[in-house]
């Protein structure tokens, strides 16, 4: 059988006050979910927004049915995938209203000229695209962010879900998935639904990112692991790199990172990050922190 292999995570928000057992049951099962489209040949696309539709309708995690809302009281939600074989790349910004903000990103890719839609128009586009709506917010959302919200250096507390996928014929695929940072002003975007800041896929490499999303847009942090790939560093030193130059502006956060052999790389300079893996030869890890 080909090899496959897949990385995601759950947010690098994670705090060691907290317990995370359910968050590491769940991103077994999406894991194990997973190992099993890939053995019946799924694309790594398909698997990339099918895993993070898991990880939005848990409600575990601060994407999805998790969100918070922004200083105003409104859920505005963030979410992108990149395709790296065709390059191709959607993204949906500062979308309220829908269940999974990641199958809005996947239309825009498919069905548009556009790579990002955003605020009304990216919700008018959702309804008529016929994506399932939020009824009643209040009862929907679960805000699983509670406990993580009050940290790190400059305030931008935060939580994310990513997945990034090789398939059985060697596609590299990244899809992620925010409500953002805890108290962001409204109408803020971060770097979750930007492709080169919070995620990346080529021939090289595919990236999602998880952390103070600003600091990942000044330094094109998808794009710059994988490219980092591309001119002949070793998966890990490049992620690695990225860390650390987010480190050096004083940001906090993590990224996983998939190459085209099937390496992971899973760096974060924070207290922890959620995150789980299979790889090529059919092992599944699950890690919050590293001690
Ligand atoms: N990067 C996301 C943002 O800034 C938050 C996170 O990853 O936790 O919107």
């Amino acid at each position: 059988m080909a090899r496959t292999a897949l990385i995601l995570h759950g947010g690098a928000g994670a705090r060691r006050e907290r317990n995370y057992d359910a968050e590491v049951v769940h991103m077994r099962q999406v894991v194990e979910a997973m190992k099993a489209r890939l053995d019946a040949g799924a694309s790594a696309v398909d698997v990339a927004v099918e895993a993070v539709v898991m990880l939005e309708d848990s409600g575990l995690y601060v994407a999805g049915r998790g969100a918070s809302p922004n200083l105003a009281g409104a859920y505005e939600l963030d979410a992108s995938l990149m395709d790296g074989a065709s390059g191709k790349a959607g993204a949906v910004a500062a979308l309220q209203g829908f269940r999974n903000p990641v199958v809005a990103a996947r239309a825009v890719m498919d069905r548009t000229p556009h790579v990002m839609l955003a605020g009304e128009g990216a919700a008018l586009f959702a309804h008529d695209q016929g994506l399932e709506p939020i009824g009643d917010e209040e009862a929907w959302f679960t805000r699983a962010g509670k406990g993580e919200d009050n940290h790190p250096p400059g305030g931008l507390s935060h939580g994310t879900v990513g997945c990034c996928v090789l398939d059985s014929e060697g596609r590299l695929a990244a899809a992620t998935s925010t409500a953002g940072v805890f108290g962001k002003m409204p109408g803020r975007v971060g770097d979750t639904p930007i492709p080169a800041a919070g995620t990346w896929a080529d021939d090289s490499a595919a990236v999602s990112c998880t952390g103070q999303g600003e600091y990942f847009i000044r330094v094109a942090a998808a794009a710059r692991t994988a490219f980092g790939v591309a001119a002949g560093q070793s998966l890990a030193e490049a992620a690695q790199a990225t860390i650390d130059r987010i480190g050096g502006l004083g940001g906090d956060g993590g990224l996983i990172a998939l190459d085209r052999e099937g390496n992971i790389a899973q760096p974060y300079n924070s207290q922890g990050m959620k995150r789980a893996w299979l790889t090529t030869d059919g092992e599944i890890g699950v890690q919050v922190f590293d001690q």
